[in-house]
């Protein structure tokens, strides 16, 4: 298959290039780089299967060559992290909202599959596990950035929504929880790059608030497994699914694991949330996912356990200072 993969230098995209290649498709990728990096996919150029265009989303005209000439699309170009979504409000809308719209639109004038990307951020507030794909969502006021990040997705969805019930476009929306893994950057504010370098450089590693607050972890490689499954899965148009890891663990206990995993010296401190995130910071304290649909779906869940993803990640960061 043609697949065209928007965000392809990207963290996930990057890696559900290499899986697609290696399964034998051929990838074109559209990144205008501005939170991918070409490092990421620079080993793919040169592969007859694959193409790169240095352009952004909302180039609709580019967007719409790609879109004629690919037999599906795996839509993941998006302004992502909570402190880039912060620090870049409305350019971050502009892409979530427009760049989605755009690829929606192309998909149901060419009738193509299009996978789009959500997040488990959509969820907002919630304390109760797990999640599921039909339950209520609990956001915070407009003054806090945090949730138009949540919001421009939340849109993207009911767009994909939209035009499957309208129109029968023919797509899947996947809401990823806390992917990690090879290649993801800590510049935007994700946890596990930023206490894996502060670790191997013995810098403090810092904890934002209490520490308390949960996350789940998934292998970048399992949630690129689970895509590339939904991208061929008979059932599941106009739905949307969970990808994502039950097994729970607190940011100060990860702070410890990673440090033990480094054997590094560094000291764990505890930063309040206005200290590093400005003030109006509300972050989001529990967030596990149910794995019913995506079972039931794709006859697949995430398994890696959180200590070998660790090792991997952590032999990334060693291999890239030395
Ligand atoms: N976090 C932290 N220290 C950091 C970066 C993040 O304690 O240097 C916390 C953050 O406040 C959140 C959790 O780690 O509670 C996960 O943050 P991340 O930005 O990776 O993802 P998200 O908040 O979107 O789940």
């Amino acid at each position: 298959m043609n697949i065209l993969v928007t965000g392809g230098a990207g963290f996930i995209g990057s890696n559900l290039c290499d899986s697609l290649i290696e399964k034998g498709h051929n990838v074109s990728v559209i990144d205008d780089l501005s939170t991918g990096f070409l490092e990421n996919i620079i080993h793919l150029q040169g592969h007859p299967g694959f193409k790169y265009t240095n352009d952004t989303i909302l180039n609709a005209s580019v967007m719409e060559e790609l879109v004629a000439e690919s037999d599906a699309i795996i839509h993941l170009a998006a302004a992502v992290g909570v402190k880039y979504v912060i620090e870049n409000p409305l350019a971050s809308m502009e892409t979530n909202i427009r760049g989605t719209e755009i690829a929606l639109q192309l998909a149901n004038k060419y009738k193509k599959r299009i996978l789009v990307a959500s997040t488990s951020e959509v969820y907002g507030k919630h304390t109760h596990a797990p999640l599921k794909e039909d339950d209520n969502l609990i956001y915070g006021p407009p003054s806090t950035m945090r949730w138009s990040y949540a919001a421009a997705k939340l849109v993207d969805e009911f767009a994909a929504i939209a035009y499957h019930r309208t129109k029968k476009l023919d797509t899947i929306i996947f809401r990823c929880f806390n992917t990690i893994g090879p290649r993801q950057t800590g510049l935007y504010g994700m946890v596990v790059p930023r206490f894996i370098q502060q670790a191997l450089r013995d810098d403090p590693i810092t904890v934002y608030g209490d520490g308390q607050q949960t996350r789940t972890f998934t292998y970048v490689g399992d949630v690129v497994e689970a895509i590339i499954r939904l991208l061929s899965c008979p059932h599941g148009s106009g739905e949307v699914v969970n990808i994502g890891v039950m097994e729970e663990i607190t940011i100060a206990e990860l702070a410890e694991k990673i440090k033990i995993l480094t054997s590094s010296r560094s000291e764990i401190v505890f930063i309040p949330y206005n200290q590093a995130y400005g003030k109006d910071f509300e972050d989001m304290m529990r967030r596990v996912p149910s794995l019913e649909k995506l079972n039931a779906l794709i006859g697949y869940v995430p398994e890696t356990p959180l200590d070998d993803i660790l090792v991997k990640t952590i032999e990334y960061f060693r291999a890239k200072t030395t």
